[in-house]
């Protein structure tokens, strides 16, 4: 590292590009050229694909993230209510070079970026020069200014937050069956009735029925609740209404009740209020309402719309600066797509791609969203799949065979050969086998309980 990069710098301010910090100055030996450099901020499902597209491209890629793996969300769930261990829904992304030599790894902070001069600015003071710059840093939780929401309701965004769920779920267990009051027991409020909040409700209906109810008999069996809290008046609003309506029957069978029609009005240390004044015990709120993006992205000189996403065309590149892309969650198209796993790896690949046509002089293509189909999980053998064939037709199936659809689809989707084999294995253990119907949970931390220190 040069001296320089101890040196704080300032928004503008000319410096040193310091690239040969990251070890990228030789990138294909033998190539007469430095070749074309591919900066791409954010390893997610859209940072990923954008990087793989680039494999076999002229090109030195330097993907950074400020986290050091990449994080599969639509089973973190299932690590915040003990069904799978956190390591299985996350990948090392420095794992990558050992596929793939034409990528760095960096584990950095996107602060701010001069597109004029063509680099960036990482949290370290160190300016990274870019050809082609990519983001695709994702989104995050949105409280929507709810007061309270912030410092009481547990957002589950991230792997360390899904643990932080299932630490707690545990802690507060401990502490009811501790309590000699009969009353005092887990009442959980999940906030949000879209797809996640469904996963995570049933996936603790499961836990609590399978699992901790026979684990905690100190623990009166009416008080341990699942609740879910819904603005609107249905759950899971992207799926077909027959889907929807077994979903709520399944929740209601599995003792998971349904508040809908108001929305949260605040949250407390112990309640949810509502918009229509009800309160409602809660000993934890899980949040899984909305996502907006990152307040910083206003620094990174790119345009946004109304709700902060950053503006692109439907070739993905940034309106107005050429060589520039977002996708995935963070980006928002003329086409309007869905901020979910599929669009952003399909987004990834098109502008992996449209970085080859601009190295070729070729023209750009258009992302063309395929529209796979959606599913949720709600327990063993229970879940709702809507399937978009050609022709535009749609298979909607219930039961265990959507459920057998579910378990293929993430276990295809995850990434490396050690999370599908774990992953399978911590699902099959937790919903899948006819004789094992009392799966042990994977516990959560609990403050271990020690004498006092002399003195203290
Ligand atoms: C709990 C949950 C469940 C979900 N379930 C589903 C589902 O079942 N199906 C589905 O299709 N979608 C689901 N989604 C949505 C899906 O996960 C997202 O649409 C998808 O992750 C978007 O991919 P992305 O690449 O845009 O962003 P992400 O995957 O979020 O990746 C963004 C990356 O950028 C990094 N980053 C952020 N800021 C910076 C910065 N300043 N500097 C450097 N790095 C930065 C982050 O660390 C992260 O690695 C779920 C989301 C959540 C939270």
């Amino acid at each position: 590292m040069t001296d320089s990069a101890h040196t704080p710098v300032h928004a503008g301010e000319a410096r040193p590009v310091e690239d040969e910090d990251y070890g990228l100055e030789t990138p294909l030996a033998g190539h007469p050229e430095p070749l074309p450099h591919v900066v791409v901020v954010g390893g997610g499902f859209a940072g990923m694909a954008v990087v793989k597209a680039l494999q076999d491209a002229p090109v030195r890629i330097t993907l950074i993230d400020r986290r050091v793996y990449n994080t599969f969300q639509p089973l973190l769930y299932q690590v915040a209510t003990g069904g799978l261990n956190p390591g299985d829904v996350t990948y090392f992304l420095r794992g990558l070079r050992l596929k793939q030599k034409n990528v760095h790894v960096v584990h950095e902070h996107l602060v701010e970026a001069d597109h004029q001069a063509k680099k960036i600015r990482l949290l370290n003071d160190h300016w990274v020069s870019y050809d082609y710059l990519v983001v695709t840093a994702g989104v995050t939780t949105n409280f929507f200014g709810t007061p309270g929401a912030k410092e009481y309701a547990f957002p589950m965004y991230s792997r360390s937050q899904a643990m932080r769920i299932r630490d707690n779920l545990f802690i507060r267990l401990e502490k009811a069956a501790k309590s000699k009051r009969l009353d005092d027991g887990l009442r959980v409020v999940v906030v949000g009735g879209g797809a996640t909040g469904v996963e995570v409700a049933g996936a603790l209906a499961e836990l609590r029925t399978a699992g901790l109810a026979p684990a905690y008999p100190e623990i009166h069996g009416d008080a341990f609740e699942v609740k879910i809290v819904q603005r609107g008046g249905e759950i899971l609003k992207a799926f077909a209404p027959q889907l929807r309506a077994y979903a709520a029957k399944e929740l209601s069978r599995r003792g998971v009740s349904l508040h809908l029609g108001a929305g949260v009005a605040a949250v407390e240390r112990d309640a949810v209020v509502l918009t229509d004044g009800k309160r409602i015990h809660a000993d934890l709120t899980v949040w899984s309402a909305g996502v907006h993006p990152h307040e910083e992205v206003s620094d990174w000189g790119l345009p946004q719309d109304k709700g902060g996403r950053i503006k692109v065309g439907d070739d993905l590149q940034v309106e107005g600066l050429p060589g520039v892309f977002a996708a995935g969650d963070i980006a928002v198209s003329p086409s309007g797509l869905p901020q979910l796993a599929q669009p952003a790896i399909q987004g990834g690949t098109v502008v992996g791609r449209n970085i080859k046509a601009l190295l070729e002089g070729r023209p750009l293509e258009e992302l063309r969203y395929v529209d796979k189909g959606t599913m949720a999980v709600i327990g063993r053998r229970a879940a709702i799949a809507e399937i978009n064939l050609p022709g535009g037709k749609a298979l909607r199936i219930t039961k265990g065979l959507a459920w057998l659809v579910w378990l293929f689809v993430h276990i295809m989707s995850l990434i490396g050969p050690r999370n599908r084999v774990t992953t399978l294995a911590g699902l099959v253990t937790r919903y899948g086998f006819p004789f094992h119907r009392r799966p042990i949970p994977i516990v959560g931390d609990v403050p271990t309980v020690r004498p006092p220190k002399p003195g203290t």
